[in-house]
Formats: structure tokens, C-alpha cells, sequence
């Protein structure tokens, strides 16, 4: 037995109400990722407008078949919002607008005219570019999560083509007045497509959403809250197994006489301190070194590829600048000073561990010699 249309029609509400569901309770133990909430009111008006449809399928009127084509609108237009949510982060609620209000101006006029056949044409092909468009917007973000976005990219593709085909059929007929619903083998196609669209897509969806629920707490374990840098966690995993090699160097930073920057100020004028000299490391090393925070007012910048002069010149040029900054703070500016001590692998290649100890040996040198210089391991 070959189901009947409405068997399908009921397959696309019923496995699209779950889904929305399912999507909505997901958005709703996160609140994170906003696409989802898009993505489920979109499936949200699918499933009345499957349901108004399918009344319309018995019995054909003006009235139910516009408010099936609204409801259509309305959906697809929450679900190209979800996409461009998806990959910009911002909201793009004039987009959908713009995609709601101008399919239903193009649209409407056909049906209430009683051209129902050049409304269903009309009705498909603004369908298909709205699915087109939501397409390429998971394309051009494919590169955070290649698998699933692909396959959502190309599900969103297939069934804009199936739209694409009731469309075509229509146009072959020639039949501009129908005066009842579309009925043809390309409907049906179209009907499956949108049952393996809908599944399909929500469950790639909800893998998406535990990739980037999974990134971003893996970023947050390897961040320093205060400064945004790299932690003591996320450079030993970089580094703790490699060895140094000649070309590698580390420069050790700690603050000077930091404890009585909290004792004057208070420890609030400490963070803000700790964020400057934060900025500071990245405006001089760029993205060309690893810095990171590895505890209180101690700093690592990795150097890679680099040879001794270039190491002093930027452990000299971060000391400099620091020193010369005034740290707005209570309408007092605070100023404070950073001793750096700087090592390097050698040929034999030095555990990362040593690395680190010859750079303190000569961080404690420059302290020892009075702070706020920059001194070399032996
Ligand atoms: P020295 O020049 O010898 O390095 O002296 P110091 O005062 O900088 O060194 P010490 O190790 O005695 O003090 C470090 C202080 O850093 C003590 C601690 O209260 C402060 N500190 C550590 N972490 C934080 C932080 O996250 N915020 C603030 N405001 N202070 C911090
Ligand atoms: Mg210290
Ligand atoms: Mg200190």
C-alpha cells in the first residue's frame, strides 16, 4: 500500500512538532545558542500550516489556502533567520521580515485573483529561494563544523530543488486556474523530501549545538578569566611534552611590588592592572607568540621561531612600555613596573619544565638587581 497524501502530510506535522519541541527544550536548558529558538518556531508555524494545508486539501478555499501560504512564509522565513543567526550571531530579524513580507506581497495577490495555479508556482519558487538562501548560509559557515554543516547545507539544497520541481511541474500543465490543491508525483516527492529534510536537519542541528556548547567550554577551561589569556593549563598541554630547541625561547614576567598595588588601591586597581599588562603583552607579541597567565602577576610569553637578540628586543620593548603606562583607575593613575627574565632551548633540545626554570632563575636576577629590567639565563 502506497501511503496517501495525507498520510504524509500528517508524517511531516507529527515529526515536525516533535522535533520543534525537542529543539525548544534544547535551547531551553542553555539559553545559548538562539538559532536553535529560531529554528524551532520556524518548524513551529511548518506544523499548522501542514495541518491548514491539509484542510485545504479537502476542501479548497480562498481563505485556507492564503492562510497556509502565510503560515508557509512565516515558517521558512524563522528558519532562513535561524541560519543567518547561526553563522553571524546577530539577530537578522528585518532579513526575515523582508523575506516574510515580500513573499506574501508576490505571493497573495495570485491566489486572491483566483489564479490558484500561477499561486502555487509562485508559492513553490519563493519557498525554494528562501531554502536556497538558508543553504548558503550554513555553506559559508561550513569551516566550525565541516561534517554536519555540508550535510545540512545539501539537505536544505535537495529540498529547495524538490520545491523547485513542483514549480516545474506546475509550469509544464499550463493550468493557471486549478481551483483545488496541487496533485501530482511531484508533490508527493516533495512531501518525503520534507520528511527527510525536517529529521535530518534537526538532529544535525542538535549536533551542532553540543559541538558549540563542547567549544566553548573547552575555550573556557583553557582561558584566563581575568585577561583573556591563555592559562597555566592550555600552555603546559602545548607545550609540557615538546622539547626547546635553539629557537625557542621563554620570557618570564612577574609584576614588581604588585602586593602593594592591592594594599594602595585595593584589588580591583590589581585586576585592572593585571588586564593592561594583559593588553600590553599582546599589542607587542601579536599572534606570532603564545602568552599566558600562569597565576597571580606571573606571565609566559613562547616565543617560537626566534633568535636571542629578537627575545631581548621584545622582553625590553613590554618592560618599556608597561613602565610608561598610566593606569586610569578612581581618578588616580596608577603606575607599576615588570621585571622579565629570558631563556632558551639549545641543540639538544631542554625539557619545557627546564625552560621555564632557567627563565625564572633569570627573572629572580632582575629582581634581585632592582626590579624592572629584563634579564638573560646564563
Ligand atoms: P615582587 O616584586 O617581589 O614580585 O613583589 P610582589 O608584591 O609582586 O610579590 P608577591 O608574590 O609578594 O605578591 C603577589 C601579589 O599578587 C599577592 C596577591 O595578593 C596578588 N595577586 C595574585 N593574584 C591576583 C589577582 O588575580 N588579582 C589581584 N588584584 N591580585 C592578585
Ligand atoms: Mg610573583
Ligand atoms: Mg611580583
Amino acid at each position: 500500500m502506497t501511503p496517501d497524501y495525507n498520510t504524509l502530510l500528517l508524517a511531516i506535522g507529527l515529526s515536525g512538532f516533535c522535533l520543534s519541541a525537542t529543539l525548544f527544550a534544547s535551547w531551553m536548558s542553555t539559553r545559548v545558542e538562539r538559532f536553535l529558538l529560531s529554528w524551532s518556531l520556524g518548524i513551529g508555524c511548518i506544523v499548522p500550516a501542514v495541518a491548514v494545508y491539509s484542510a485545504y486539501v479537502e476542501n479548497p478555499g480562498v481563505r485556507l489556502g492564503c492562510l497556509a501560504f502565510l503560515l508557509q512564509f512565516l515558517g521558512f522565513a524563522f528558519i532562513y533567520g535561524a541560519a543567518y543567526r547561526f553563522r553571524t550571531g546577530r539577530r537578522g530579524r528585518k532579513r526575515m521580515v523582508v523575506v516574510f513580507t515580500a513573499s506574501a506581497a508576490i505571493a497573495l495577490p495570485w491566489l486572491l485573483a483566483g489564479y490558484d495555479g500561477i499561486g502555487f508556482i509562485v508559492l513553490n519558487l519563493l519557498i525554494a529561494s528562501a531554502l536556497a538562501a538558508t543553504a548558503a548560509e550554513y555553506w559559508r559557515g561550513r569551516e566550525e563544523a565541516p561534517l554536519p554543516l555540508t550535510g545540512i547545507a545539501v539537505l536544505y539544497m535537495t529540498t529547495a530543488l524538490s520545491f523547485v520541481l513542483c514549480a516545474a511541474v506546475l509550469l509544464h500543465g499550463g493550468r493557471w486556474v486549478l481551483g483545488h490543491a496541487p496533485d501530482n508525483w511531484a508533490e508527493n516527492l516533495n512531501l518525503v523530501m520534507a520528511i527527510v529534510g525536517i529529521t535530518g536537519i534537526g538532529a544535525m542541528s542538535l549536533a551542532l549545538n553540543q559541538w558549540r556548547i563542547a567549544g566553548s567550554h573547552q575555550r573556557a577551561a583553557n582561558t584566563d578569566a581575568l585577561t583573556g589569556l591563555l592559562n597555566r593549563r592550555a600552555l603546559f598541554d602545548r607545550y609540557g611534552d615538546e622539547t626547546m630547541g635553539e629557537h625557542r625561547a621563554a620570557i618570564a614576567f612577574d609584576l614588581d611590588s604588585f602586593k602593594s598595588v592591592n594594599d594602595r588601591y585595593g584589588h580591583a586597581a590589581g585586576d585592572a592592572v593585571l588586564k593592561v599588562f594583559a593588553d600590553v603583552l599582546r599589542d607587542a607579541c601579536g599572534t606570532a607568540a603564545c602568552i599566558a597567565r600562569l597565576g597571580g602577576e606571573e606571565f609566559i610569553v613562547v616565543l617560537d621561531r626566534t633568535l636571542p637578540d629578537r627575545a631581548h628586543r621584545i622582553g625590553e620593548h613590554i618592560r618599556a612600555e608597561f613602565a610608561s603606562r598610566l593606569i586610569p583607575f578612581g581618578g588616580r593613575p596608577i603606575t607599576c613596573t615588570v621585571s622579565a627574565g629570558i631563556a632558551f632551548g639549545n641543540a639538544d633540545g631542554l625539557s619545557f619544565d627546564s625552560l621555564l626554570s632557567n627563565a625564572d632563575r633569570a627573572l629572580y636576577m632582575s629582581k634581585r638587581d632592582g626590579r624592572n629590567r629584563v634579564s638573560l639565563a646564563a
